[in-house]
Parts: structure tokens; sequence; C-alpha cells
């Protein structure tokens, strides 16, 4: 690991708790105090089998040693003295200062950077960095590199470049232009600098790092999205844009560097039939989902106004759905049912009868795969990013957890990472457990590839449990699972309707 000169080095050993423990580096021997318990946390997945309690271990010691020495200061060694012995043991890696002088410069070569809290993939993921940003690295630790404005990133993605002065930079005027579906926010740098992103309620908020303004001007027109741009620089390194938008819901967005301009895109809302369209569009607004339950509950068709509305040859036109059939392919089954039938199949069938519904609404459908294949999730990532859908769905049907239990562990489960999926993911799980009358697992906030992407608002649903007697049941019954095709095709379009501006 390497670290700073003015960073504190902390050492922990696990040892008898009587024993005096202490460790030498660099000639310089810093005692470890013993504690008397230490707390763990469990692991994230016990949210779902509620057994989010800390767990205490013994017989750990900590200490932490400041030095004012730089370079290499090679392996800590260990010791541990009990009843007369002493045992030395040598630490796993070497410990090196930087000269401040002589930082290095990271650049992202991966096409988005995967910035972290720390250094191992146990640690979040923050805002990732475009291609081509640039940052000083403050530390190193294993595979690990540590970016000045506080992220990790992977050696691998980055390249490493000997530093003259730290990169900054200072920004002037910002424009924005329309391109297509997208508004184009254009900011002009002279070092392409770490960002991150915010979404609120009706706001998106860009950081940027190491840069400091000299802003007169800012060119921003009426826009479909943007009511107004407002901007600070919170301190001397850092500014924060705050875009204040016409509506609550956000359909995607983009960062790349240009050269040393980023650029920033934020997708317009889709023009969905039912919104100040036809008369038929009009029409479509008047259903409510209440209206739907009170006519299944009443064991009769659903009144032929409500399904007119939602099911209209035009209620989706212009609408581009992506739809992921999770796993597939003889190594990828997913989660088994009792009998062996695997998710894989059962997930295909599920997103063709809801492309086949999708697409008698007028909507220009995606499907990640269409036959028993195994795609690899960077290449269903991909294709999302590719299509910008305005908006996409993984189909999954869900494995027991750790500790589950097989019979009483079930219902539909609804995951979002980026805030601009919360209300798709809310909505669907409310109208697929309302209208169907099933068990609800709950909703997540969940950092999943299929829930990760920026380009569009990305869903993963998790439709039951494989293994679970009645579920299964439920899941491979071919009548229910034309319901819950249609129940999805009417949620999606019901959703889309209602987050119009
Ligand atoms: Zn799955």
């Amino acid at each position: 690991m390497a670290r700073l000169p003015d960073e504190l080095i902390c050492f922990t050993a696990i040892a008898p708790p009587t024993a005096r423990v202490s460790v030498k580096l660099a000639e310089q021997i810093m005692p470890l105090v013993p504690r008397p318990q230490q707390i763990e946390l469990p692991g994230n997945a016990s949210v779902l089998t509620q057994q989010n309690r800390p767990v205490a271990i013994a017989g750990r010691f900590e200490g932490c040693a400041h030095t004012v020495l730089l370079g290499d200061l090679g392996k800590p060694e260990f010791q541990l003295a009990q009843d007369g012995q002493t045992i030395k043991q040598s630490g796993f890696g070497s410990i090196k200062i930087l000269s401040p002088t002589r930082l290095e410069t990271a650049v992202v070569t991966a096409e988005t950077g995967t910035a972290r809290t720390g250094p191992s993939t146990d640690y979040s993921r923050l805002t990732p960095l475009p291609k081509g940003t640039q940052a000083l690295v403050t530390g190193y630790e294993g595979d690990w590199a540590r970016l000045d404005y506080g992220a990790w990133i992977k050696r691998s993605e980055v390249q490493i470049l000997p530093t003259g002065a730290p990169p900054k930079s200072i920004i002037r005027s910002i424009k924005a232009r329309q391109v297509g579906d997208w508004t184009e926010i254009v900011f002009p740098l002279q070092v392409p600098v770490p960002v991150s992103i915010q979404q609120g309620d009706r706001t998106f908020t860009l950081t940027l790092y190491n840069t400091t303004a000299q802003t007169d001007i800012i060119h921003l027109d009426d826009d479909p999205l943007i009511e107004r741009l407002d901007w600070q620089q919170n301190n001397p390194g850092q500014i924060q844009y705050t875009f204040n938008l016409k509506s609550s819901q956000q359909w995607g967005y983009k960062l790349r560097y240009e050269g040393t301009t980023l650029v920033l895109s934020l997708k317009h809302p889709p023009g969905v039939r039912g919104e100040g369209g036809g008369d038929e569009g009009k029409s479509a607004k008047q259903g409510t989902i209440a209206d739907l339950e009170k006519a299944q509950a009443q064991n009769s068709r659903p009144q032929a106004e409500t399904v007119s509305a939602l099911r209209t040859a035009t209620a989706l036109a212009g609408i581009k759905i992506l739809l992921d059939p999770g796993h597939g392919g003889p190594e990828d089954l997913g989660s088994r049912g009792p009998t062996g039938y695997p998710e894989k199949t059962v997930a295909l069938v599920i997103t063709k009868l809801v492309r086949d519904r999708l697409q008698q609404r007028g909507a220009t459908v995606y499907l990640t795969r269409e036959t028993d294949v195994d795609v690899p999730l960077q290449d269903r990532v991909a294709l999302i990013d590719k299509v910008q859908p305005t908006l996409a769905l993984s189909l999954h049907y869900n494995a027991l957890p750790d500790d589950g239990d097989a019979i009483k562990t079930k219902g539909v489960s609804a995951f979002w990472y980026n805030t601009q999926a919360h209300s798709l993911a809310v909505f669907l799980h409310n109208y697929l457990t309302k209208t169907l009358k099933r068990s609800s697992y709950g909703v997540f906030w969940d950092n999943l590839a299929l829930t990760r992407p920026t380009t569009a608002p990305s869903v993963l649903l998790e439709l039951g449990f494989m293994i679970n007697p009645d579920e299964f049941e439920w899941i491979t019954n071919p009548k229910e699972q034309q319901r819950l095709a249609t129940a999805i095709a009417d949620g999606i379009t019901r959703w889309l309707q209602k987050s119009q501006p």
C-alpha cells in the first residue's frame, strides 16, 4: 500500500486476549491495543433474511503509525509476546509513503471507469468516470489506486503517468444544444476532471472536481426538459451544476469526454399517445388502476372503455422498450423449480408474451435474447446503451436466499438503482401485486448490472420464487403466464401515460 505522508497507517491483528502485540515498521515500534469487542457487520444479503445483526468477534488488536519518512518502508513485522515467548510474523505487503511533489496522474482508459468508495469490490460504486478522466493518485492499495477527489479505481482501468502539476481546470462558458431526443450540455475544460451525478425528484446535479469557475455566461434556451440551470462553486475546487427539470420523471443520461470537453446528454421525455395526442390518446387517461381492479374483482371482463384505452394499437406508438429475459444457454440456467425446470426457460416464455402485447400497442420491442443462448451481462447492458430505449425491463424469477424458507419465501419484487428508475420499479411492483393478487417480496435499491444503465430507466423484476411449490405452479401455468404478461404490458403502458410531463 502507498499513502501520503500526513496519513495514519493502521494495523490490526488477531491474537489471544492476554498477549502483547506490536508492529515494527522502518525501525519504529508501535504497540497494538486490544479492542474488547469488534462489531462485524453481516453481509448485505442479510437484508433478505431479516438477520441484520452485528456479530461480536474477540481478540482483535489495533494501532496506527504516523511516519515522516518518504519512500519504501518495507514490510511491517508483527510481534506477539505471551508467557515469555515471542512470535514474529511479517505483514503481507510493503508500505510506501508517496512524495507529495512527485505524485502520479491516473488517466481512465476503460470505456467507463468504475469508481468506488474503497479499495475493493466490497466498496460501493460511485458515479462511473468517463474515459479520459484524469486525477492525481494519492494512494495505492493492492490493485487499486486512490484518486485525489476521494474515489478508488482499479489500476487496470487507468494508465498511470508522471505528473508535473496536478490535473486541474478552470471553466468559463457553458452551452446547451439539442441533438435528436437529447439535450447536450457542453462544458469546455482544460483537463478531463472527475465528475459525479446525483438525480433528485426534479433535479439533476453534476459535480465537477478540481475545477474553478471563471463563468460569466451560460447559453441555455428554453428546453423540453430543463427549466433552469443553477450553479455554484461549492469549495475552491468543486463546482455543482443543478439542472432544475420541468417534470419529475427523468428518462436517461450519458456522460462523455470529447478531448477535454465534457458532454452531458439528458434524454427528452418520450411522446406517448395519451397526453395531448389524438382522441384515442385522451381516452387513454381515463382508465385508472382502480377501474381495472374493480372490473376484475367483479369477475367480469374489464370495462370495454378501460381495455381499449390501455390496449389500443397506438397506445405505445413511438415507444421503444427493451426486454431482457434473464439467464440462458447451457451454463446459466438461473434458479430452478422443484422439478428442476429452469428460470431461463420461463423467463424467455414470459418475455415473448410481454413483447407480443407491447407490439400490439405499437411499441418497438427489443429482446436481449430470443432463444436459449448465453448472453453475457455486459452485452445485455451494451444493448440498452445502444438501443437507448424509453425503458428497459429485465425479467427474472427468484432463487431462495441463504437461510430462506422454501414455503414461506414468496412474492414479486422489483429492483432499481438510478433514481430515474425508482418510480417505474414501485409502479410495476404495486401494479402486479394488486391486479394479480400476488404476494410482495418488496422493492429494493440494488446495484445490479441490469439496473445500473443510465441511458434509460432500467428495472429488474423477480416475478416469484421458483422453489416455492405454490408459486412454481402459478409461474408455469400457461393461462397465468398470459395474465401476467398482460399485467406487465398494462403496467408499462399505464406508467408511461402517468409519467408524461
Ligand atoms: Zn435470475
